[in-house]
């Protein structure tokens, strides 16, 4: 690839990233020809938390304009991974519903919560936060999937009766 195309490419994409429904599918396709990452990282920080200190990097999507997050409790630096004895590493899908509203139709803030607990107590570890909802479905799907399975009765949310048992099962997914 010429130079001056993948730097218009770049450009292009710079000012786009973040409007994925303008990245044009040809742009795409020469991004992956192009062979340069689709991932770049925005941006680092040392952040404060709950669970003790950790680092909190962000990392943006080219392709896609999503923007996915990564703690780190540790020191990372200057080794190769493998040397640091097994780290705790989770890969966890975002999950609305549960971490931000407190749902509790499904585990996804507790299985959040223990990783991040489990990390800061071994002073060492990598949570990777993806960005999709309903196990990469979307949240489109995710949403029709509960309004299939649940409705409020009587002030009470309940689980659809002839959706009982496909809904436990879809939900275990979700
Ligand atoms: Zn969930």
């Amino acid at each position: 690839m010429e130079k001056a195309e993948f730097s218009a490419i770049i450009n292009y994409l710079d000012r786009n990233w973040n409007k994925p429904w303008e990245v044009e599918e040809e742009m795409v396709k020469l991004l992956y020809q192009s062979k340069m990452p689709r991932l770049i990282e925005l941006g680092r920080t040392p952040l404060p938390t709950e669970y003790g200190p950790m680092t909190y990097i962000v990392f943006g999507d080219y392709a896609t304009g999503k923007e996915y997050d990564v703690a780190i409790f540790g020191n990372f630096t200057g080794k190769k991974f493998m040397d640091y004895n097994y780290p705790l590493v989770r890969v966890h899908s975002s999950c609305r519903t549960s971490e931000l509203f407190h749902a509790d139709n499904c585990e996804c803030r507790q299985e959040l919560d223990f990783a991040l607990k489990q990390m800061s107590k071994e002073k060492k570890g990598i949570l990777i936060y993806l960005n999709q909802e309903g196990g990469g479905n979307g949240i489109k799907a995710k949403i029709a999937a509960y309004k299939n399975t649940f409705e409020i009765k009587k002030g009470k949310v309940i689980v659809k009766k002839r959706q009982k048992r496909q809904a436990i099962k879809r939900l275990r997914w979700i």
